[in-house]
């Protein structure tokens, strides 16, 4: 595994996918310094819900209708991943997901589909749904998939910060600016929905989508499956629960927008009337390519400079999965179906 000695890499960008891909690299036995000039989480990883979640996000996002294998293959790697770091598998809540149709033909149609993806899935009745989530006001059946994980952000990153530290990476507290090659031999962009610090070819491939979400501290179901309903969820997270999320295409900005808060707490309160008290809303931007999954590989621009961005409204789940394509790379192998999956070059050759 330790291929990458002697290897100097300048990550840029300690969010989700960074983070993890700095940890990964380290484990190369690569010398990697992480660098970010904002605070740990002020970023899209920190505001994210952190639903790992190839079973209904296949099934209710028309982006991601395709990508079930290659979602659901990077969720495991999270079991990997979480069992190598401090409070391993706790930081992994398996409670799976139910999700609330518009009506009964919905329902159907989807639970077909889901079946597809996941032969265990089910259809509960209200009551059986209710006792799965605390507080829960089913408004009819709902679809349950135990496919679909979650991770609390803020938890994750300082796991995956304090196990890059301790196994001797090194982080610095600054921008990345085109003059990166100071001591470094490869550059690892994962700068997010910001824009890239050096110009490559693959920079306008990313759009920003900009995400409102909201965090109630003191009430929600605090534990159990999310529930999901149309243009809704309810993530529980300890002590209360976090309510998302819109998707704002082509919005970069992150000021908080009372419509927008507005909506999601009537949502959010549909499905779980006590979630009516104070909450803190928070704005994160995603960044998308044109087929939602993201870029993870050598530039073809600059050889040396390897992109990992553009994971849209995944970049939790396919954090692991990133990160290995960019090992991978670096180290001469096949890079499998996520490196083909992933590829920069994709698009040119469209
Ligand atoms: C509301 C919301 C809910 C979401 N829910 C989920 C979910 O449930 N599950 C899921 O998988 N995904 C979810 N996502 C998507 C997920 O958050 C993103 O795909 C993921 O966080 C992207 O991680 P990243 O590391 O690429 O980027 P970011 O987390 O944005 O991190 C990029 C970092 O790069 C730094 N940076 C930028 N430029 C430079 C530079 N020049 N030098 C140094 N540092 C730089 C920034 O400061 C930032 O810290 C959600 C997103 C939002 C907004």
């Amino acid at each position: 595994m330790n291929d990458l000695q002697g290897l100097r890499v300048l990550v840029a960008g300690a969010g989700a996918v960074g983070s993890v891909t700095a940890l990964t690299l380290l484990r190369c036995g690569a010398s990697v310094h992480l660098a970010d000039r904002a605070s740990r989480g002020d970023n899209a990883s920190g505001v994210a819900a952190g639903m790992l979640a190839p079973a209904f996000e296949a099934l209710l996002d028309p982006v991601s209708a395709e990508h079930f294998p290659i979602l659901a293959a990077a969720r495991m790697g999270w079991a990997d991943l979480a069992d190598s770091l401090p409070a391993g598998q706790t930081l992994i809540d398996r409670s799976g997901a139910l999700y609330f149709a518009k009506d009964d033909a919905d329902l159907r149609r989807r639970a077909e589909r889901l079946a597809a993806f996941d032969p265990s899935s089910e259809i509960l009745g209200a009551a059986q749904a209710q006792a799965l989530s605390a507080g829960l006001r089913a408004p009819g059946p709902g679809l349950f998939s135990a496919l679909d994980w979650r991770l609390e952000p803020g938890a994750t990153l300082a796991a995956l910060h304090k196990a890059f530290l301790q196994e001797g990476g090194a982080f610095l507290a600054q921008a990345v600016d085109r003059q990166w090659r100071n001591g470094a031999d490869v550059l690892v962009l994962a700068t997010g929905a910001d824009a890239m610090p050096v110009e490559l070819p693959e920079s306008g491939l990313l759009t920003p989508i900009k995400g409102h979400i909201l965090r109630f501290e003191k009430a929600g179901p605090g534990r159990g499956p999310v529930v999901r309903a149309p243009g809704v969820y309810v993530a529980p997270v300890s002590g209360g629960a976090a309510v998302g999320a819109t998707m704002q295409a082509g919005r970069s900005d992150r000021e908080i927008e009372a419509g927008a808060v507005a909506e999601l707490r009537e949502a959010g309160a549909q499905l779980f009337p006590q979630l009516i008290g104070s909450s803190r809303p928070q704005v994160g931007i995603r960044a998308a390519t044109p087929d939602g999954l993201p870029l993870a590989g050598p530039s073809g621009g600059d050889a040396r400079i390897f992109l990992a961005a553009g994971a849209r409204r995944n970049g939790w789940l396919l954090a692991p999965a990133i990160a290995d394509v960019i090992a991978a790379r670096l180290r001469g192998l096949e890079s499998g179906a996520f490196g083909a999956a992933f590829d920069p070059g994709r698009f040119a050759i469209r």
